[in-house]
């Protein structure tokens, strides 16, 4: 009896195992297939595997392997600079891979390496539990946990990574393995903000918290003449805030509908949003000098579900829109700061396009700076600069978002975040030095060949 000998990348992968779906370059849905969040990323994958679970991803990556394609890992699609598809590289999508499995007795939650925010958040809502994620709720738990995972929750319960006790590990030989305290834990401290280059993560092991599930949110808006007074009431107030809120500032066009004040449509104006998880009537005292000064044309701060919270700056986020971003780590919000920032932002080329400082401090100042991979945990802040052109080319927003990031520079602390790596930026500049090289040499023991080479750790 003669065995096939495999020719096409389908024979490789089904040779190796690989059960799901294979989307190639001649189907139908190939465009569907290949498009991530972002849609100024144009990428054309060898194809599309879609894994069904942790074998299924182990085969797709002894395949690509065994057919010398080059391989990335997608779960929510978000990464901005596309990171998660690349031109003639097997893509292994995981979003197949979404359970979530909640022990409200041990109040830990395993979740597929392929889930959503918004999918995690419903599982561990129902039993008034949640783990740390980020603002959009069609976020990957994969890629921001990879991250970090900056969030509403951030300054109460810390990253994301500060409650990841254990992950279903991938690697680059096809075994799989769990990162935990006592097996492989470099791998796992290397998960905990590293960036993903270490392995295909097919299930995540989270501890959980009490929150909600009324919490206290939403936001203050107010002209763009109170804009520079409103920054500044929100950074007094943060100086020696409870670590139960965490507050963004977003400088935004105010849309043109309601609930927004007819005179402030179409115009710059600044929203304060806020999250406070603790005791709410505490919150609404703590919050009060924010309403203070000044006064806010618009009030849409309140009692609302922590669901609500998670999913309510989605809009400013759909899939399919251009964006370009850049992000600084802050060492201080100073007045200098607020009026470079400012003064950025009146050129905005698009109503699309917006700004978030948020600040950091509280519990992750209790998380010990080299106790995970994450960078620059010691900021005291940081502001992202969005950049959007809905279905327009991402050119000219590009250039203005480059212009705001430069001026405002002098006033940053040099890092970046490895979630908001725009192509160009070395990796490195997300780490500490000493980070940096436990990291290379993490990734020498598990990936000594660099398959997995997202953000280019090597
Ligand atoms: C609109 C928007 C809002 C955001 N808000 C926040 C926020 O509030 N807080 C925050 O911290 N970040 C935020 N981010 C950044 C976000 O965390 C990153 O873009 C993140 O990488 C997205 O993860 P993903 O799984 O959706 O993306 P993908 O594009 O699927 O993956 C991103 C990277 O992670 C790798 N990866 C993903 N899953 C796995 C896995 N299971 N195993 C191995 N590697 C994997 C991919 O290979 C790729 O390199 C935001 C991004 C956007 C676009």
């Amino acid at each position: 009896m003669t065995t096939a000998i495999p020719t096409t990348l389908a024979d490789v992968l089904r040779a190796e195992g690989f059960t799901g779906r294979l989307v190639e370059p001649d189907r139908p849905d190939y465009d569907s297939a290949r498009a991530g969040w972002n849609g100024a990323i144009d990428r054309h994958p060898a194809a599309v595997a879609y894994a069904g679970d942790a074998e299924d991803v182990a085969a797709a990556i002894r395949g690509a392997r065994a057919a010398g394609l080059p391989f990335t890992i997608r779960a929510g699609g978000h990464s901005v600079s596309g990171r998660s598809v690349r031109d003639g590289a097997l893509c292994i999508d995981l979003r197949a891979l979404n359970a979530v499995d909640v022990d409200p007795e041990r109040q830990t939650v395993r979740v597929g390496g392929g889930a959503l925010l918004a999918e995690l958040d419903a599982a561990t809502q129902e039993h008034g539990l949640a783990v740390p994620g980020g603002q959009i709720s069609h976020t990957g738990v994969g890629g921001l946990t990879l991250g970090g995972g900056l969030g509403w929750l951030m300054r109460h319960h810390g990253l994301t990574i500060d409650s990841l006790e254990a992950a279903e590990v991938v690697l680059a030989d096809g075994r799989i393995v769990r990162a935990a305290a006592g097996e492989h834990p470099d791998l796992l401290w290397a998960l905990r903000g590293g960036g993903g280059d270490f392995g295909a993560v097919t299930s995540f092991e989270f501890r959980a918290h009490r929150v909600g599930p009324i919490v206290l949110g939403g936001m203050l808006l107010h002209p763009w003449e109170h804009a520079r007074e409103a920054l500044q009431a929100a950074r007094d107030l943060m100086e020696d805030a409870p670590a139960e809120l965490t507050v963004f500032v977003a400088l935004i066009t105010a849309p043109p509908e309601p609930p927004f004040p007819e005179q402030l449509q179409g115009r710059p104006a600044v929203a304060v949003a806020v999250a406070w998880s603790g005791d709410v009537a505490a919150g609404e005292r703590v919050l009060a000098p924010l309403r203070a000064a000044p006064a806010p044309a618009l009030d849409l701060v309140g009692p609302m579900p922590y669901v609500a919270l998670q999913s309510m700056l989605d809009q400013t986020a759909p899939h399919g829109w251009r964006f370009h971003d850049r992000m600084h780590y802050l060492p201080a919000v100073g007045d200098g700061f607020i009026d470079a920032l400012l003064a950025g932002f009146e050129s905005a080329p698009t109503p699309q396009s917006h700004v978030m400082t948020g600040w950091m401090g509280g519990a992750l100042d209790r998380v010990p700076p080299g106790a995970t991979a994450f960078g620059h945990r010691g900021a005291r802040a940081l502001t992202w600069i969005i950049g959007c052109s809905g279905d327009d080319p991402v050119g000219p927003t590009a250039d203005w978002v480059r212009r705001v990031w430069d001026a405002t520079a002098p006033f940053a602390d040099g890092g970046v975040y490895v979630n908001a790596l725009d192509a160009g930026r070395p990796v490195r500049d997300a780490y500490a030095a000493e980070v940096w090289e436990r990291l290379v040499a993490v990734k020498r023991r598990y990936d000594p060949d660099g398959a997995f080479s997202g953000n280019g750790i090597r």
